[in-house]
């Protein structure tokens, strides 16, 4: 039966009813892409509280500058720590 590849749109040759894809190539970039979109969650930025996407990595910070300010804040915050110690 004649199918649509899911990923390139070229009309392909199905052998069979589940076959989403023209090639192996096509439908491993199908597959490798998937879970990246699945795992799209959302996530609040502790510094600056905007919600930002993250694909399943550790990121904890919408962007640069707020893994930048917080580590900024978080060496000023040691800093006065151990004034108060000495
Ligand atoms: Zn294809
Ligand atoms: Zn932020």
């Amino acid at each position: 039966m004649k199918k649509k590849c899911k990923r390139c749109g070229r009309e392909f040759e199905a052998i069979r009813r589940d076959v989403e894809c023209c090639s192996t190539l096509c439908r491993l970039t199908l597959f490798k892409n998937r879970p990246a979109e699945r795992k799209g969650v959302e996530r609040i930025c502790p510094e600056c509280g905007k919600t930002f996407l993250h694909n399943g990595t550790r990121k904890i910070y919408c962007g640069k500058e707020c893994a930048y300010g917080a580590k900024k804040r978080g060496e000023r915050e040691r800093e006065r720590m151990s004034k108060l110690w000495s």
